[in-house]
């Protein structure tokens, strides 16, 4: 694909995809007075991390739950232009056993699972006795194996990824299960970053005032295929999964993808906490439960089931060996497209937080600025 027209160019960028990895980029190149377009195939801004009030007047997340963590100064004081924020400190239980336990696996999750009364310190040596030794540390499985022994593995680790993945933990890279920590404290938080907040009034209201900009024009319900030769641009940034920008000429690369199934109930509180894992029962993986992450106040509750999919919309890539080496092909003939930069969770097939995304749109701004500079 080339840059398109030769009469007058009317925008500098095409941006396709509305998602942090487009709407970081959208503002940063505005702010330096670039004339940008960003489409989006979907009816909304902000990709997966949207929100918006449900028929009872819910804030949910139609994409599964979107929790903001980062320890990143810089990244949360970027954010911080278009939203403030409610602290929110993120905690999972899992269903094991038939007991609800803190994961990340903590000294409570294992004094309650065992029915023991261990301190830190004994822990540590409980972990140590059952952890099995693994020379090196490969796979989702060695990963915890290797800390935590083989009945932990089991109950918590073992089935919720074959049933997220469609793969046994053995058959993914160990960045998938090394996500979440073990801990000997009784610190039950899901993440331990500097910085844990919800945008006080929703993602979708902070997107808003990202691309709130003369210099930005938002087209939505397009796919860029319908526009890219219409409408002139110089330079495109691509933001969806980078195989389909190069209609699958070497084959899908593998995306994991979920159903959702949203469910509103006739009471205040469903469950203890935001999220309720099952590893081990029922097609979903986890429940999350919206008014424990927005702090929203209503009589009514709103959750999401998520029921992991081999077919539908892409959301995670599948981070092994054989999947890494059919990106780098798609890589390599990125890399080639001198107009087209490719940004993203999907463009560059990395299992990415939203604040690494939006961490890799900052700097991909600082180079494309940079060159852009170069070449006057
Ligand atoms: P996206 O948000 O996917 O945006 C890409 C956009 O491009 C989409 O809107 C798509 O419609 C559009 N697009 C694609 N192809 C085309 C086309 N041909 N034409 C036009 N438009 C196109 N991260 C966290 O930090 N915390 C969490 O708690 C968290 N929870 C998550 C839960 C789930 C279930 C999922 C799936 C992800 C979660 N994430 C979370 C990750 C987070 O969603 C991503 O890191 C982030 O949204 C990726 O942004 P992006 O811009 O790369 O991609
Ligand atoms: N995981 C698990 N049991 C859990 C939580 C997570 O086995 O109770 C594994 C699973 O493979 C999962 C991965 O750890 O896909 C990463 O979990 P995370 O909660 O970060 O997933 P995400 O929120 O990105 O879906």
């Amino acid at each position: 694909m080339t840059e398109s027209g030769t009469g007058p160019v009317a925008f500098d960028y095409l941006i396709v995809g509305a998602g942090y990895a487009g709407s970081v980029l959208a503002e940063r190149l505005a702010r330096a007075g670039r004339r940008v377009l960003i489409v989006d195939r979907r009816a909304h801004i902000g990709g997966n991390a949207y929100d918006c009030y449900d028929d009872a007047g819910v804030l949910i997340h139609p994409y599964g739950p979107h929790i903001f963590h980062t320890n990143s100064a810089d990244v949360f004081a970027y954010l911080s232009q278009f939203t403030e924020w409610r602290p929110y400190q993120h905690r999972v239980l899992a269903s094991v056993d038939g007991q609800l336990l803190p994961i990340p696996i903590n000294l409570d999750t294992v004094n309650q699972l065992y029915g023991l009364s261990l301190t830190s310190f004994e822990l540590e040596d409980f972990f140590a006795s059952v952890a099995e030794p693994v020379a090196q540390v490969r796979t989702s499985e060695d990963v915890v194996v290797g800390k935590v022994g083989r009945d932990l593995y089991n109950k918590f680790f073992r089935g919720y990824t074959r049933k997220q993945w469609g793969l046994d933990p053995s058959e993914l890279d160990a960045s998938v299960t090394a996500r979440v920590p073990t801990r000997t404290n009784r610190d039950g938080r899901y993440f331990a970053d500097t910085y844990q907040a919800m945008p006080l009034h929703g993602y979708t209201r902070m997107f808003q005032n990202m691309l709130d900009s003369p210099n930005i024009k938002v087209m939505l319900n397009t796919d860029y295929r319908e526009i890219v030769d219409v409408i002139p641009w110089r330079h495109m940034i691509y933001t969806g999964p980078v195989d389909a920008f190069f209609d699958h000429c070497y084959g899908p690369l593998p995306y994991r993808s979920l159903e959702f199934r949203h469910e509103t109930h006739d009471v205040d509180e469903l469950f203890p906490v935001g999220t309720v894992n099952y590893p081990n029962d029922y097609g979903y993986t986890r429940v999350s439960e919206f008014k424990h992450i927005t702090g929203q106040r209503h009589h009514q509750t709103s959750v999401v089931y998520e029921y992991p999919r081999a077919e539908g919309d892409p959301y995670y890539p599948v981070p092994r060996p054989e999947n890494a080496e059919l990106y780098k092909r798609y890589e390599a003939l990125a890399d080639a497209e001198e107009n087209v930069t490719f940004v993203g969770r999907l463009a560059t097939y990395r299992y990415y937080n939203m604040d690494q995304v939006v961490a890799q749109a900052l700097a991909t701004f600082r180079r494309l600025e940079s060159d852009a500079a170069a070449e006057l």
